[in-house]
């Protein structure tokens, strides 16, 4: 008798992304900012491993990933987000490390 749990496939690669996603997350929240080369790494072999297993990213990870230098994007440490209200509401989110800006328009309450 087998659970829901053992019918996933590729079990042990999602598993494995996972495990680098939080290691990126804790190394860059709780060690200091000569480690953040290392927790990219950790986000760049996690998007590696996705990339060749056809796995998705939730796409809530990717929203808080810079996509040039795969470093987590925490608002007041590794990132700045202004609010621009120019042809409708905008967040800016720039990458402290390399300066990449990334836009989101806002949802509509
Ligand atoms: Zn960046």
């Amino acid at each position: 008798m087998s659970s829901k749990t053992d019918n996933i496939p590729k079990r042990d690669l999602i598993s494995r992304i996972n495990f680098l996603l939080q290691a990126g997350m804790l190394i860059n929240r709780n060690c200091p900012p000569s480690l953040l080369p290392l927790s990219s790494l950790y986000v760049r072999e996690a998007k590696s491993c996705a990339q060749k297993s056809l796995v998705k990213i939730d796409r809530s990870i990717k929203r808080i990933v810079c996509k040039n230098c795969n470093c987590y994007l925490i608002a007041g440490y590794t990132a700045r987000t202004r609010v621009k209200t120019r042809r409708g509401t905008y967040f800016i989110v720039t990458c402290n490390i390399c300066s990449h800006v990334k836009k989101a328009k806002r949802k509509v309450i």
